[in-house]
């Protein structure tokens, strides 16, 4: 497919024709801890991008790349994301960046997407990225008009630029994001813990053994209630659902009524 052509608008099928880009700059960027299905989402952004005839950048290490600008800015061709679907972590990197929380990093970010033209920008991450992206988004035409008193932009750009479209891609494995059925690399996590626990099945059977598991989620019991459910386990903690006073003695009691194997999830 990379021999598609994209620079011209008047081949696209009708249905597509609201969504020219032509003349557009899109920046992708992904943040916070990675999670699998980061790259397809990368992928799925620069090609719909510039099939749209937008031009595409690739925003490398989150917000730190963000703020540093220079050769962490980069155009993205069709062929930079060939082969990437199906592998973990993220082809552009990923980072926690003290510089952006403050107003002055992301004066510095906004002049870099600025000065490339930069006005739609794409973050895949978690709550705290996607905060990040809100507040940016709402500041920046603030943040123009202090680069152009700085000297650092003239006032066209304040003028032309003045607005900047955000789309936030949930990238959590935790599923903790209102608004979402399933955020991106959810069902991967699902998919290792229930592969966790198979393995562990065996060495349980084989000496009548109970074993506690502590999976991953964080404060969102998603992935501890349906690995629990999948599994079968006996007991499980959800933090939306705090133990009831004496579950010590509840949970000893329905254990040793259960003979066999047991797998106990804990988050
Ligand atoms: P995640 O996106 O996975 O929740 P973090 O909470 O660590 O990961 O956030 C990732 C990055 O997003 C931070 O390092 C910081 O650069 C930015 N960020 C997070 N919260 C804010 C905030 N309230 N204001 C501005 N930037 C933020
Ligand atoms: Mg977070």
């Amino acid at each position: 497919m990379s021999d598609l052509d994209s620079s011209s608008s008047s081949a696209y099928p009708k249905y597509l024709e609201h969504l020219s880009g032509d003349g557009k700059a899109i920046g992708v960027l992904t943040s916070g801890g990675d999670a699998q299905g980061m790259n397809a989402a990368v992928r799925a952004v620069v090609r719909m991008g510039i099939y749209t005839g937008a031009k595409v950048y690739f925003i490398y290490e989150g917000y730190q790349g963000l703020v540093d600008g220079g050769s962490n800015i980069v155009e993205a061709k069709w062929d930079c994301v060939s082969s990437i679907l199906q592998v973990g972590g993220t082809i552009i990197g990923s980072a926690r960046c003290k510089a952006f929380r403050s107003r002055e990093g992301r004066l510095k970010a906004a002049c870099n997407l600025a000065r490339l033209g930069i006005t739609n920008l794409c973050v895949i991450g978690g709550d705290g990225s996607l905060t990040g992206a809100n507040l940016f988004r709402k500041e920046w035409s603030g943040l123009l008009e202090k680069l152009a008193r700085n000297g650092d932009i003239d006032n066209d750009t304040v003028q032309k630029y003045s607005y900047l479209n955000v789309v936030g891609m949930v990238g959590s494995i935790d599923n903790d994001f209102c608004g979402t059925d399933m955020t991106i690399g959810t069902d991967s996590a699902l998919h290792r813990i229930i592969e966790v626990v198979d393995a562990i099945m065996t060495t349980a059977q084989s000496h009548q053994r109970t074993f506690v598991l502590e999976v991953m989620g964080r404060h969102c019991g998603y992935l501890a209630l349906v690995s629990a459910l999948t599994c079968g386990a006996d007991w499980v903690f959800l933090p939306e659902s705090p133990p009831e006073e004496d579950w010590e003695e509840n949970m000893c009691l329905k254990l040793s009524e259960v003979t066999g194997n047991l797998a106990m999830l804990l988050e």
